[in-house]
């Protein structure tokens, strides 16, 4: 009994963490951070430039975002 108590308290934990992923209201599926890079025109140089950011990815952008 005290393996399934201590497999209960692993299991507790466990829901913990799974709480704290953020759940999209929208498609109600987990919310991913993801890094995207974004381009744009420096305009002081006219240069290309990059940058990332994170973005979080669920079923409503990941087609937009991911492709
Ligand atoms: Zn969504």
């Amino acid at each position: 009994m005290a393996k399934d108590r201590s497999f209960a308290a692993k299991t507790a934990k466990t829901g913990q963490n799974i709480a704290l992923v953020k759940i999209c209201p929208v498609c109600n599926s987990p919310v991913q951070a993801v890094k995207y890079i974004e381009q744009y025109k420096n305009e002081a140089t006219g240069t290309i430039r990059f940058k990332d950011k994170m973005v979080g990815v669920c079923k409503c952008n990941e087609k937009d975002l991911i492709g």
